[in-house]
């Protein structure tokens, strides 16, 4: 017989909205399993923010861990869903009361030109696993793709994932400059300071050390690009005002770190040499409001070493998920219940991707824009206090696994013996991948000794 009380959640993804959502069930009675495909569950936090952002990625472990320790909860590491185990089997063989997926948005938004994923590696580049090397490459154990970041690359984007990648290249390629000119200038130093200001204070030129700089490339206008916030339902003045605290931002950025930069470029076509992307042909734009398109007879050539597309980043394709679009098929977006199953909802990244702050901010637009130019690294309080962010999602996360776990309470309970075989099987795929104790041992067991 069914026990009153007696709920079973599978949660994939044990980031920002998996450890809070877990955490909410776990508060809740719910027994939880946390299912991770990597070894450690830090998602975006670890392989999505510069490692140059060391104490607030810190700060972010230990929250998550904190989470993942609750009573109730089962951490399931090296497990993806869609290969370990499948979506049919999670939801329908493993008797779980409901799924949450939790597992953001890891699959770069293709460039959109037709072929261009055959380019991959060969002159093409996307932000995530870009970043992801980034992040681990210094690492002894590391043994992902390696990338190159050739000055006068060519990136497209215009969010805050895009300026991470040009601040990357510029930084390697200063770095190696001035290392050529016998200075030895650390990340940190450099992205702290500035590149202009870390120079001078070496008594160097920077246009003397010869890098010419990566071009970022934007469809629309500078004053339109997603580096701050207008308010819900703005006036025509808070528009403008926004427009000017795009433009300075920008400007800030491009002084701090000398990157170049074209504004309403809209790529058409691509220049394929001895197979190998060697450029892309883009045309100007006429931008009508959020309407970018090319101006004709202005088509012209780009090329590059290397082209880096940051242009967004969606959830990835999990075989038996039915999709709407780019994202999972929901049919409450701002619960995240999923469209075709009572059981099964989405939560986080998930569910929106990353991009919209105005979404899910919880600050005012003072502070959202403020955080921005902080991230950035143009703030003007040079704090790097960057919790408002994940704060946000850690709020959203909150609202939507408070209002799963009230229809999970209002599904069928299990019996005590369907409970004990989810245990037994959790335990099963824990031992198969050598997770035997608890999280803080198997985390210090998995952690490389050099993680920067
Ligand atoms: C500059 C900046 C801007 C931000 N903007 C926003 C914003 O606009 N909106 C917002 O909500 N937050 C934003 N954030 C906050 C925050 O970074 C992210 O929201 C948050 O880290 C995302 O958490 P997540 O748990 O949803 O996804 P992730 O951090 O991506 O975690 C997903 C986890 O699922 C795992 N996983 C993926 N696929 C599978 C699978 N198949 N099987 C098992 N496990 C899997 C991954 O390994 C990962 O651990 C921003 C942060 C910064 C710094």
């Amino acid at each position: 017989m069914s026990q009153k009380g007696n709920y079973y959640v599978a949660v994939i993804g044990g980031a920002v909205a998996g450890s809070v959502a877990a955490e909410i069930l776990a508060d809740h009675g719910i027994r939880v399993a946390v299912i991770e495909q990597n070894k450690r569950p830090y998602g975006k936090i670890e392989d999505g923010l510069p490692r140059w952002h060391v104490e607030q990625r810190k700060k972010e472990y230990e929250l998550i861990a904190g989470r993942l320790n609750k009573p109730g909860i089962s951490f399931v590491p090296c497990t993806k869903l869609g290969s370990d185990i499948s979506f049919e089997e999670l939801t329908q063989q493993w008797g779980f009361t409901a799924v949450i997926l939790a597992n953001g948005a890891w699959r770069d938004r293709s460039v959109g030109v037709d072929g261009s994923d055959e380019f991959i590696n060969k002159g093409l580049v996307y932000q995530n696993p870009f970043i992801y090397w980034y992040n681990h490459k210094n690492e002894m154990t590391y043994d992902g793709p390696r990338y190159e970041a050739p000055d006068e690359a060519l990136v497209l984007g215009g969010g805050l994932a895009s300026i991470d990648v040009v601040k990357v290249l510029q930084l390697e390629n200063y770095e190696k400059a001035l290392r050529a000119r016998g200075i030895h200038a650390h990340m940190h130093d450099l992205e702290k300071k500035g590149i202009a200001v870390f120079c001078k204070s070496q008594g160097i030129d920077p246009l003397s050390l010869g890098v010419k700089g990566c071009l970022l490339i934007y469809r629309r206008r500078i004053q339109d690009m997603p580096l701050a916030q207008p308010p819900e339902k703005a006036t025509p003045e808070q528009i403008a005002k926004t427009e000017s605290v795009r433009l300075k931002v920008l400007k800030l950025a491009q002084e701090k770190f000398l990157f170049r930069f074209q504004d309403r470029r809209i790529t058409q076509g691509m220049i394929v040499e001895n197979g190998r992307l060697v450029g892309l042909k883009v045309s100007e734009t006429l931008v009508e409001g959020r309407k970018a398109t090319a101006i004709p007879g202005t088509e012209h050539e780009l090329r590059a070493p290397l082209i880096i597309s940051s242009i967004g980043s969606i959830p990835e394709f999990i075989p038996g998920v039915i999709m709407k679009g780019e994202y999972y098929d929901y049919k409450d977006w701002d619960m995240g219940q999923y469209a075709h199953s009572e059981r099964v909802f989405g939560v986080g990244n998930v569910v929106t991707g990353q991009g919209n702050i105005r979404l899910s901010m919880v600050h005012s637009q003072h502070v959202a824009n403020r955080l921005i130019q902080e991230y950035i690294g143009v703030g003007e309080d040079g704090s790097r206090d960057l919790s408002g962010f994940t704060a946000a999602a850690e709020a959203r996360g909150t609202a939507q696994a408070t209002a799963v776990k009230e229809k999970i309470k209002a599904l069928p309970a299990l019996t005590n013996e369907q409970m004990k075989q989810i245990d037994s099987r959790v335990r099963e795929r824990q031992m198969k991948v050598g997770y035997s104790s608890d999280y803080n041992s198997w985390i210090a067991k998995v952690t490389p000794p050099d993680l920067e």
